[in-house]
């Protein structure tokens, strides 16, 4: 089909003011955050459900290759239209549909921005976990056609482990129903192998989200440790006792870790140069810091746990710490200080 009478029939099915078919458009949407570039031959902005109906139906009948794209993070090129045709941006399709609190669930349209959604459920004291670093401008289409994830998934699970249901357009633009509110539906597991399909099984133009209260508490801990060796000996410490932290990270030498780390130690907690904070990260797997500075390996944990629990806990765990800080008090052991700020 000629490109023009394509462009002219997409504005017939979706209007002229969600279509988008300049040079200009078809730069800004030739990427993603992969290599790969292509640009497409139209791009589309459904409103609505039955919109991207028809769209993907007219792209079927016509041949015309489809991409769904959320907010073009990813990083496998999956959003680029490597074989030209139809971009279809799910991003106006951005409402809260239902927020059924009662039941810890919510309904959302795919391109509802995943911190946006956060930020509107924190007003009511709950949370949606997944937590990809890209939060602030991802989609939660894209993040359940990625099964994305962040550090939260120690404890959490990934995007799929909150997604419950969604509303479904299928290759030939029909439009089905898959999951639910309830945690586990009859049938086939067809959310399980939908979750992470990368779109290529159909496009999200809904989605059934598991939320959860707040945590009643969430004590945030810094060690810092002069070995890779004695930081991974205190997370199989913590799990050993039967705790999963909310999340637990490691960052061995980025700039941030630098300063938390002059900061927790002073003076003396800097390595000399920027090679050696480099050797003990995690490439540098199994090998000790230099010694001197206590800065290079940092653990921070989130955990929604009584602090007089953590306080009993931690000179255990973390007997090997140069320093450890907590909320707002310190107080020393033989081995070690430990901050409670
Ligand atoms: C700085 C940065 C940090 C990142 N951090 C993380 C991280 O911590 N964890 C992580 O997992 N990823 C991370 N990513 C990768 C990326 O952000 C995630 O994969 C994210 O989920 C993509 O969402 P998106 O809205 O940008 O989707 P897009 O990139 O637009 O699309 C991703 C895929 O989903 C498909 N898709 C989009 N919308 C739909 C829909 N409605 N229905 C069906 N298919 C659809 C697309 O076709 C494509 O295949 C990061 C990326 C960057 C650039």
């Amino acid at each position: 089909m000629e490109k023009d009478s394509m462009i002219g029939e997409l504005v017939r099915l979706v209007g002229r003011e969600n279509v988008l078919s300049s040079d200009m458009h078809f730069k800004l949407y030739e990427y993603d955050a992969s290599l790969i570039r292509s640009k497409p031959d139209c791009i589309v902005l459904p409103t609505s459900t039955e919109q991207v109906s028809k769209v993907v139906k007219f792209a079927h009948d016509h041949k015309i290759p489809v991409i769904a794209r959320g907010a073009g993070t990813n990083l496998s090129g999956g959003s680029v239209t490597v074989r030209g045709g139809i971009a279809i941006v799910l991003t106006k399709m951005n409402r809260i549909l239902d927020m059924d609190i009662e039941n810890l669930r919510v309904v959302v349209e795919p391109g509802v921005v995943t911190l946006d959604l956060k930020n509107v459920l924190a007003r009511h004291g709950y949370l949606y976990q997944p937590d990809p670093a890209s939060e602030k401008v991802t989609t939660i289409g894209g993040n359940f056609a990625e099964n994305s994830g962040g550090p939260h998934c120690l404890k959490y699970g990934v995007t799929s482990n909150h997604v419950l249901g969604v509303e479904l357009v299928l290759y030939d633009g029909q439009v089905v129903q898959v999951g639910g509110k309830a945690l586990d539906n009859p049938g086939y597991d067809l959310m399980g192998v939908l979750g992470g399909s990368e779109g290529t099984l159909g496009i999200v133009t809904q989605a059934v989200l598991r939320i959860m209260p707040k945590a009643e508490a969430v004590k945030t801990m810094l060690c810092i440790y002069n070995s890779i060796e004695d930081g991974g000996n205190t997370v199989t410490a913590i799990i050993g006792e039967g705790i999963i932290p909310a999340t637990l990270e490691m960052d061995s030498r980025s700039a941030s870790s630098i300063s938390a780390g002059r900061t927790m130690c002073g003076k003396s907690g800097v390595p000399r140069t920027g090679r050696s904070a480099t050797r003990s990260g995690p490439a540098g797997r199994g090998r000790s810091a230099p010694s001197a500075g206590c800065v290079p390996t940092i653990w921070s944990t989130t955990a929604p746990c009584p602090e007089p629990d953590y306080r009993r806990r931690w000179p255990k765990w973390s007997k090997s710490a140069k320093n450890t800080t907590f909320r707002s008090r310190t107080y020393s052991t033989p081995e070690m200080e430990i901050c409670i700020r």
